[in-house]
């Protein structure tokens, strides 16, 4: 399964391309990504094999490594900026799906037939001429970035990752679609009913994720402050305590013996591992459009560049059950556990221990108050 990697988002950001012109080719042969690349309209490959000059891992249709910058990707832009823009939806999946092409209607029949996203009623709800579809494509999607959400579809036997698909209110895709549209663009198609059976479709899809997906995550450090600090263990479970992540990180850099007293974790126990910024792509997709909760958010947040800005909102348990005991400060995990007669899996200041503790924590407090997610839930 291909998730995006950091550096393939920042190329594909720096570039300006939207979602929509990407396609994952992940164990696709050759003839089959090419027949799709062009049924779908798109130009950009992830998931194929790296570059034999650098590695590198993301190609243009024609198959050269866009990359290294040998052909022209400036002159492929401009060849595939299509005249017609589009938001369309599937009601079966309770998601939305930006898109461009030189013929709305038939690409929705292509997606269809393709059983793009793994649904087959795609519709299109609102549709535009513009003079170059991926400029306003690129700012509209800018504008809806926390609200895109891959889904997964089953081809030649491999999970395709869809990365143009996303959840959010009809009203809100289309606000930010309209605010980047300029005087050259024109309406083609719309239809009112449409937008508001696909307005509330949503809604409910993301009330009902609202309502059931909590997980909770929790990291060991090399210390503080995080600015000069890094991550050196992180764990993430779902509200059934299911394990999503647990895993040692490398901080590439000395574990102060400070740190290694209170969580135990050594130089040579993290140095075959992976560091953070190769788990984020991981990471995000655990956490996006959910709601993450953590025992003290302002700690564990500001050890991610992005402030785990993915997750639909963070909660923080620590505030909770502070307001909840009204106290003023302090209150470690394990007060806390201590006080609701939690027993312990696992030992104290390790990820994986600590997320269930906090796991645990969260959900004597909500049994206690349902309302106390509203009052302590930042982002
Ligand atoms: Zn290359």
């Amino acid at each position: 399964m291909t998730q995006l990697t950091i550096e393939e988002e920042r190329f594909l950001e720096s570039n300006r391309v939207p979602f929509g012109a990407v396609l994952d080719a992940n164990g696709l042969e050759k003839p089959d990504w090419r027949k799709l690349i062009r049924a779908l309209e798109k130009w950009v490959i992830v998931g194929g094999l790296p570059c034999e000059k650098a590695g590198h891992t993301i190609r243009l249709r024609s198959g050269h490594c866009y990359q290294c910058g040998t052909s022209s990707p400036v002159f492929l832009l401009r060849k595939l900026n299509f005249t017609n823009l589009y938001i369309a939806g599937s009601s079966s999946g309770g998601f939305l799906k930006l898109g461009s092409s030189r013929d709305f209607k038939k690409n929705i029949e292509t997606l269809n037939q393709h059983k793009y996203a793994g649904v087959d009623d795609w519709q299109v709800i609102i549709a535009y001429e513009v003079k170059g579809s991926e400029k306003i494509e690129f700012k509209t999607q800018r504008k809806i970035k926390r609200f895109f959400n891959p889904e997964y579809v089953r081809m030649g036997g491999r999970d395709i990752v869809c990365l143009d698909t996303f959840k959010c209110k009809f009203s809100r895709a289309k606000k930010a679609l309209t605010d980047s549209l300029d005087n050259q663009s024109r309406l083609l198609f719309s239809d009112d009913s449409l937008e508001q059976s696909f307005e509330s479709l949503v809604e409910k899809v993301l009330e009902e994720q609202k309502e059931r997906e909590f997980v909770y995550l929790d990291t060991e450090t090399t210390g503080v402050p995080a600015w000069e600090n890094k991550i050196v263990e992180i764990s993430i479970i779902d509200d059934e305590g299911n394990v999503l992540l647990d895993t040692l990180v490398n901080p590439e850099r000395e574990i102060p013996e400070e740190a290694t007293k209170i969580h135990g974790i050594t130089n040579e126990m993290v140095k075959t591992y992976g560091t953070i910024e190769e788990f984020i792509p991981k990471i995000n997709n655990l956490i996006r459009g959910k709601k993450l909760v953590i025992y003290n958010y302002d700690y564990d947040t500001e050890f991610f560049p992005d402030k785990l800005g993915q997750a639909l909102e963070i909660c923080c348990a620590l505030r909770a059950y502070q307001s909840h005991m009204k106290i003023v400060k302090g209150s470690s995990l394990s007060n806390a556990t201590n006080h609701i007669g939690y027993s312990w899996e696992g030992k104290a200041h390790r990820a994986l221990a600590d997320t269930r503790a906090c796991r645990s924590v969260w959900r004597w407090l909500l049994e206690q108050d349902p309302e106390i997610e509203h009052t302590h839930s930042y982002l």
